[in-house]
C-alpha cells in the first residue's frame, strides 16, 4: 500500500469502485472515467509504479487475468474484438502511477477510433540498426 495512490485505496476499499474480479494478487474494476461502455481496468495488488517496475512474479501473473476478464467484458458487452492499452510514464499518457491495464471493447464499426499510428517509411537497414541498440540493452 503506497499513500496517496488512488488504486492502492481502492484495493484498500478506502475509495469505492465498481469490482468485476478479485484474487489474491489482482483486482479488475471499471473505470471511472470510461472511454467506452465496459471500459475495464485490471491492477495488481502490490503496488508498483508501471509495468517497467512490475516485479517479474507479479508481472506473470498478469496474462491469465487479462484473459479472463477480457473474455468476460468481450462476453458481456457482445463485443466482436477487445483492444487493451497500457501506458508507462507521463510521456506515453499514463496518469495513475498504480501499474494497470486498459480492457476496451470493440466493434467493426464503432466510433472508438483508430489505434494503428500512421506508419514511417525506413529503410531495413535503419530498422536493423535499431534492432542492434536494442539488443545491446537487452
Ligand atoms: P492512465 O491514463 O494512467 O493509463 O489511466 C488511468 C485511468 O484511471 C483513467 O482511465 C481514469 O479514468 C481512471 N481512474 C482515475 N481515477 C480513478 C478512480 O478513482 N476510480 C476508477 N475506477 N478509475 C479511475
Ligand atoms: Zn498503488
Amino acid at each position: 500500500m503506497e499513500n496517496d495512490c488512488i488504486f492502492c485505496k481502492i484495493i484498500a476499499g478506502e475509495i469505492p469502485s465498481c469490482k468485476v474480479y478479485e484474487d489474491d494478487n489482482f483486482l479488475a474494476f471499471m473505470d471511472i472515467n470510461p472511454a467506452v461502455r465496459g471500459h475495464t481496468l485490471v491492477i495488481p495488488k502490490h503496488h508498483c509504479r508501471n509495468l517497467l517496475d512490475t516485479p517479474d512474479n507479479v508481472g506473470a501473473g498478469f496474462y491469465p487475468v487479462l484473459k479472463k476478464v477480457s473474455l468476460s467484458v468481450k462476453a458481456a458487452f457482445r463485443a466482436e474484438g477487445i483492444y487493451m492499452f497500457q501506458q508507462n510514464e507521463p510521456a506515453s499518457g499514463q496518469e495513475v502511477f498504480h501499474s494497470h491495464v486498459h480492457i476496451i471493447p470493440r466493434y467493426k464499426n464503432d466510433d472508438f477510433g483508430k489505434h494503428n499510428p500512421p506508419r514511417l517509411k525506413v529503410e531495413i537497414s535503419e530498422i536493423a540498426k535499431d534492432a542492434e541498440s536494442i539488443k545491446k540493452n537487452i
